[in-house]
């Protein structure tokens, strides 16, 4: 059965570009149930598994991660776009469908010993999320799993995780 949220989705026909259909979880946000009830069932299948941080991808993963972090007891670490990180960092580039990206993530943020949850709002072909997990685990931590709210199945993100468990209330098929 769909997460009972998914009435909120509301779906932004070419935004930002045309052929895209943006899955804007604005509403969703701004219901206190239904964010809550977000949170809740984000959460659940990771209690009692060791977690030490919660990472969000920036920007719309920031919202749900550190939620899902203060529900846990846990810290939250930033994965955040290129330049905005103050301190020393660690970055990885990966592929878009037009040119490539870069992520970047505090060299000390996690390190040898802590076990990480990722959180993002969207998975869409799971580039950004591969290279959040790369980045993690370069600092010698273990990625536990990928938190995401939406999963658009249809791009196959899950198959570029390396094996990482993905976790998704709304899955598009
Ligand atoms: P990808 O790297 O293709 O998995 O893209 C994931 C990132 O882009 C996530 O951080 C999402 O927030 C965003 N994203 C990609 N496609 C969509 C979409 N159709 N609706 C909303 N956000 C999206």
């Amino acid at each position: 059965m769909p997460h009972s949220s998914i009435d909120l989705i509301r779906d932004i026909p070419d935004f930002p570009t045309p052929g895209i259909v943006f899955k804007d979880i604005t509403p969703v946000l701004a219901d206190a149930a239904a964010f809550q009830s977000v949170i809740t069932d984000m959460v659940a299948p990771y209690v009692g598994q060791g977690l030490t941080h919660v990472a969000g991808i920036e920007a719309r993963g920031f919202i749900l991660a550190t939620a899902v972090a203060d529900r846990l007891g846990l810290g939250f670490v930033p994965v955040r776009k290129p330049g905005k990180l103050p301190a020393a960092t660690r970055s990885v580039s990966y592929e878009l469908e037009y040119g490539t990206d870069v992520l970047e993530l505090h060299a000390d943020a996690v390190g040898p010993g802590d076990r990480v949850l990722v959180v993002d709002d969207v998975i869409a072909t799971g580039g950004t999320a591969a290279a959040a997990i790369q980045l993690i685990e370069e600092l010698g931590a273990t990625v536990v799993g990928l938190s995401v709210y939406v999963e658009l199945a249809f791009l196959a993100g899950a198959s570029r995780l390396n094996g990482t468990p993905l976790s998704a209330l709304v899955v598009y098929a």
